[in-house]
């Protein structure tokens, strides 16, 4: 079990802290004791809230909140349509003005419990940025705002009167400072903070602790009370220690998580408003004020219903998710996890060792050698790339389709049939040969690099062919904006790929050279992945980098972007003398056990690594690969190992202290790793980690 498994208490304590809330909402003690009830509802339920902070701090990925964020604000509005009836009813639209409307949607929120939502998505993106800070400086400023807070709540009684008109111009912006701004900031860092610590409480100390500042707590509300201080009673000096501390105590004692409290502790706290409505209004049967001097009835019966309307909701909505999960979920088969820091770090790495004023035009051809053209190039868009290479028009025009932004370069020849293709999608072609540029000059215009031959032999004008390319540059319809040749040889700096590659370069820029004699400057490029590791110097505009940008060269500065995973759907016991697999070509030794994983040849795995020739990895563990790769199953010997139907077999990456790199598989299959990525076919689903 992980730290995370056994956190369950936190679960346990909002369903406790949703229906504190109810009792705020409800008074249940106000004619029984109005001081019993202070008790209950302004100090005891007022940890609720910033518990519900402190959880979102502690489970919030501060670094990338986008995805929290997003959440909340869905959530947010949903909830704010949902109230939207009796938010008009009760008179929160009169007076209707822009700043209003902006003060409530912001701050206040439509209804009354729903300023959590905007005060948890400001306080998230405030905290966003203090993270950015040491954790004093975030904790100096989280403090200060909250002190400002606390003046304009329970200590606004004590505030003097040039801090009154202060506070007053902050109260035309929002109603209360138990908001994102002052109050949120402090809990939600709290909550991150002690996540990243990771400390172990002893929990008898811890607790003693809790009750200590619980007990001053008290004291000071009910003597701010007394003395006829707060404005608001949300936020006392003594509730940072009590919740502090109460979060410890709940994380020091282990128990399994239980999710399904927090989705009915959040439907209880989004619910319960409406459900005391409806009670409201069925009361009105009896008689007019029913719950008048009954409000221990009505937060029980609002406690009842919202408990059962919630299961009912979590049920329900369980339901359609669990049917939307089965049919998206990544980890069914076989699968790719995309590591996007790994990706930003090559990236970063890339671009720390690339000529000066070079650009990177990451290749990502090949569904990007079977990582996920979309996802890699969506990626690589927010790291602030602007140029991609591609194999064909179909792949550009994919990358168009999904939104991809700048230059995209097709390295390979587009039929004529497809030209209308390069225009729609503002696709740049490369001109293969000198029949092809007059094929496309009379298509139209079309943006277009020049191929150049200096030695691959493949694709291209050949550089001695000057005279040809000058032609092509006075073709009226292309614009040319760069030329480009592909090293053959720079895996290498020995003598001999040394010098040819030097010698590709220096036929390369002369052809750039006399270009620029006669007014032409295009672009020129001429380092890929290896290229750019071996031979720098060289320089160009534009870094045609692959497989080093997905981590799979031998460099300790890239970081291998895909783990390709799947899962043992089967273990069984194999008798000594019996054969495995297809053709009886594995044989038994000993009694073993063998598994069945869910991936084949189909999948990208190549069938020469059959008969022990690679390894998976399982539970930390290598287990040989058994008998014959078939289509969609593998069989691995798994007779040293502890395996059970359903564990996971890494194929490539990480597991346990064992790694499995794209490039001993290809070395194994007697290839490159290039070959090994790309082939990975579609049926692999490709997930972000
Ligand atoms: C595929 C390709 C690249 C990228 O090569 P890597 O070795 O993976 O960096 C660059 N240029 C051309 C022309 C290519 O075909």
């Amino acid at each position: 079990m992980t730290e995370n498994e056994k956190s369950g208490m936190f679960d346990l304590f909002r369903l406790i802290a949703a229906i504190l809330v109810i009792s705020i909402h409800t008074s249940p003690l106000e004619t029984i004791n109005p001081y019993a009830d202070i008790f209950l509802t302004r100090i005891i339920a007022r940890t609720a809230v910033p518990f519900f902070f402190m959880v979102t701090g502690f489970y919030t990925n501060f670094e990338q909140p986008k995805k929290a964020l997003l959440k909340l604000t869905k959530m947010y509005l949903a909830v704010t349509l949902l109230y939207l009836p009796f938010s008009i009813y009760s008179g929160y639209f009169s007076g209707f003005s822009l700043g209003k409307a902006l003060k409530m949607l912001i701050f206040d929120g439509y209804y009354y419990h729903l300023w959590y939502f905007p005060a948890c998505i400001t306080g998230i993106l405030l905290v966003h940025f203090l993270e950015k800070l040491s954790a004093k400086k975030a904790f100096v400023i989280a403090i200060i705002l909250y002190i400002i807070g606390i003046f304009g709540d329970s200590y606004y009684g004590i505030t003097i009167v040039p801090l009154k008109i202060f506070y007053n111009i902050l109260f035309g912006i929002f109603s209360y400072t138990r908001n994102g701004l002052f109050f949120a900031p402090i809990f939600l860092l709290m909550g991150s903070k002690l996540k990243k610590a990771n400390m172990k409480f002893d929990s008898k100390k811890v607790a003693v602790a809790v009750e200590i500042f619980f007990v001053i707590m008290t004291a000071e509300a009910f003597l701010l009370k007394g003395f006829n201080i707060p404005r608001h009673d949300s936020m006392y000096v003594f509730l940072v220690p009590t919740m502090l501390f109460l979060f410890a105590f709940l994380s020091s004692i282990k128990i399994p998580q239980k999710p399904i409290l927090r989705k009915i502790s959040m439907w209880i706290y989004i619910i319960h408003p409406l459900i005391i409505i409806v009670l409201r209004g069925i009361s009105k049967i009896f008689s007019e004020n029913f719950f008048e001097k009954r409000e221990l009835l009505l937060f029980v019966l609002t406690t009842i219903f919202s408990g059962f309307f919630s299961i009912f909701a979590v049920i329900v909505t369980r339901k359609s998710r669990n049917l939307h999960n089965a049919l998206h979920c990544p980890t069914a088969r076989a699968w790719a996890e995309i590591d996007v820091n790994a990706l930003r770090k090559n990236v970063e790495y890339l671009r720390s060792i690339s000529p000066k004023n070079s650009e990177l035009m990451p290749a990502v051809k090949a569904n990007a050698y079977g990582h996920g053209a979309v996802l890699i190039s969506r990626e690589l868009n927010k790291m602030g790339v602007k140029a991609f290479c591609v194999a064909s028009a179909d792949e550009g025009a994919e990358l168009r389709k999904h939104g991809i932004r700048g230059e995209i370069l097709i390295l390979g020849y587009t039929h004529p049939a497809q030209f209308p293709l390069l225009r729609f999608f503002r696709l740049s072609q490369t001109i293969v040969s000198y029949e092809y540029a007059k094929l496309i000059n009379r298509y139209g215009k079309i943006h277009c690099h020049i191929g150049i031959d200096t030695g691959m032999r493949r694709l291209g004008i050949r550089s001695d062919e000057e005279g040809k390319i000058q032609r092509i540059f006075e073709m009226p319809n292309l614009y040319i904006d760069g030329i480009f040749t592909h090293l053959s040889a720079d895996e290498t700096t020995l003598p001999s790929d040394k010098s040819f590659t030097e010698r590709q370069a220096e036929s390369f820029f002369n052809i750039a050279e006399s270009l620029a004699e006669n007014g032409y400057y295009p672009k020129v490029h001429l380092l890929s992945s290896f290229g750019l590791l071996n031979y720098a110097h060289l320089g160009g505009d534009y870094i045609r980098a692959g497989i080093a940008l997905y981590g799979c060269v031998v460099n300790a500065n890239l970081l291998p972007v895909m783990s390709l995973k799947t899962r043992v759907t089967s273990v069984r016991n194999v008798y000594k003398g019996e054969t495995i697999g297809y053709g009886l070509t594995s044989e038994a030794y000993e009694d073993m056990r063998v598994a069945a994983l869910a991936i084949g040849y189909a999948d990208g795995l190549p069938r020469a690594l059959s008969d022990g020739k690679c390894h998976v990895l399982i539970s930390g563990k290598r287990a040989p690969i058994v008998g014959k790769i078939c289509m969609d199953q593998t069989i691995v010997d798994v007779t040293n190992i502890e395996v059970r139907e359903g564990d996971i077999a890494v194929i490539i990456g990480n597991s346990g202290d064992e790694m499995i790199t794209a490039n001993e598989i290809a070395a194994r299959a007697d290839t490159i790793p290039n070959e090994i990525l790309s082939r990975i076919s579609s049926r692999v689903v490709i997930c972000a980690k």
